[in-house]
């Protein structure tokens, strides 16, 4: 069971000034810790390396352009089974789909603006978190430096 995960709040999102009720639903109604967080623009190579299997999608370069269309906000969560709690919190991909109260019913516009990303596998969950987050910037509750891969 991986304690951390890795979510990104995606750019339409921060750009309707959703981050502050996103968090809030995060880490006080969802009960996550936020361990590391910043707001960064993403390159086109950064999210075809992020999201490199979905290359032969056709989505692919329309997902390239959404996700490099602004600032978005990156967070390293820790919960106990932090990644099914969160997907569970997000919802489903398509925000049509997703149950109600989740984020993305909540905040998300369409399939492709669905406002949070959220790790799949504790496998990507540590090969996302150090994609995004250098050893310097991760904490623990008392505000010392943690290497997700090792706790
Ligand atoms: P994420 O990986 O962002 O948490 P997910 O795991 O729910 O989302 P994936 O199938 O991994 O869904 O898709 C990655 C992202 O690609 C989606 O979050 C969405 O932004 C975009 N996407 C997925 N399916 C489509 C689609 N049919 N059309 C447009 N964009 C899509
Ligand atoms: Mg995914």
């Amino acid at each position: 069971m991986c304690k951390y995960t890795l979510t990104i709040i995606k750019p339409l999102a921060v750009k309707n000034s959703h981050v502050g009720e996103v968090l809030q639903m995060i880490n006080v109604d969802g009960g996550f810790r936020i361990a590391g967080m910043k707001m960064i623009t993403l390159s086109r190579q950064q999210v075809k390396e992020f999201y490199k299997v979905h290359k032969e999608k056709p989505f692919f370069d329309s997902l390239t352009n959404f996700m490099t269309s602004g600032p978005v906000v990156v967070a390293v969560l820790e919960k106990e089974n932090a990644i099914e709690e969160y997907r569970k919190l997000i919802g489903k991909t398509d925000p049509k789909e997703a149950l109600s109260g989740t984020i993305r019913k909540l905040y998300g516009i369409n399939i492709q603006a669905n406002c949070v990303h959220g790790s799949d596998t504790p496998e990507n969950a540590i090969k996302e978190i150090q994609f995004f987050f250098s050893t310097s910037e991760i904490f623990d509750e008392e505000g010392n430096l943690i290497d997700v891969s090792i706790t």
